[in-house]
């Protein structure tokens, strides 16, 4: 299997993405990333062929994705300095994708599963692979108040970030209610933009409120829109 890996560097200022360094090589996992100073670094691996199909350039496909994700969660360019790497890596297994910490502190490392995505059909593939790795992103960078964040919550703000990027799957029905407001994934997803909507920038809010608070220290949505999240719920069903 040909593995193509690429390696680039930037420096994230604002909404703009500059790049440093873009290198080449041909395996996987071997070289420690380089640190750049406020900075973060990032790999992409595509080890699948059908997946070496679909992203021609790993290296622009994977900064563009970053670079919407990081837009929306913080426009105002205070991306967490806690994570200064990731790697993103496609490959066949069972299952969609997972998002879990990296070998080195400060590091995450992204998982797709290129199986999955060719059991998408055909003119869904390239949105869902891009939908399915902003979903896992929003994973390495968001806050979860010290673990202690609902899971609900936590696959919801990832489907929130990939609807607001403009990458919602196409079977995903924006009316179909959850049982609650924390059913998770495109039903919390789907809740949380209607709120966005209702208080703009709520939602990020939210999501910097968990970098120094714990989910149970209060409502957090209380805390951000003066509402507790039942009333909120019922509010959203009416509307
Ligand atoms: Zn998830």
């Amino acid at each position: 299997m040909k593995h193509l890996v690429e390696k680039l560097y930037y420096r994230y200022k604002g909404k703009l993405l500059s790049k440093l360094k873009s290198q080449p090589h041909d395996s996987f996992g071997g070289k420690e990333l380089n640190k750049v100073k406020n900075g973060l670094s990032f790999e992409c691996s595509v080890m699948d062929p059908a997946a070496q199909n679909l992203i021609q350039n790993p290296v622009d496909w994977c900064n563009d994705k970053i670079s919407r994700v990081l837009n929306e969660m913080y426009p105002d360019g205070n991306i967490p300095m806690n994570i200064n790497s990731v790697s993103v890596m496609i490959y066949p297994f069972d299952g969609v994708g997972y998002t879990v910490n990296g070998k080195t502190p400060g590091s995450k490392t992204v998982h797709i599963s290129s199986k999955y995505i060719a059991s998408v059909q055909a003119e869904k593939k390239m949105s869902e692979l891009d939908g399915v790795t902003c979903h896992e992103l929003v994973h390495a960078f968001q806050y979860d108040g010290d673990h202690t964040a609902p899971h609900g919550f936590i696959e919801g703000l990832a489907d929130f970030y990939r609807i607001k990027v403009g990458l919602a799957a196409k079977h995903w029905n924006p009316t179909a209610l959850g049982a609650s407001w924390d059913a998770g994934y495109e039903k919390t997803g789907y809740f949380l933009l209607w709120l966005d909507l209702t208080f703009p920038g709520s939602v990020n809010k939210l999501n910097l409120h968990l970098k120094n608070h714990r989910w149970y220290e209060g409502d957090p949505f209380k805390t951000i829109t003066g509402y507790n999240v039942d009333q909120l719920f019922q509010w959203y069903k009416k509307s």
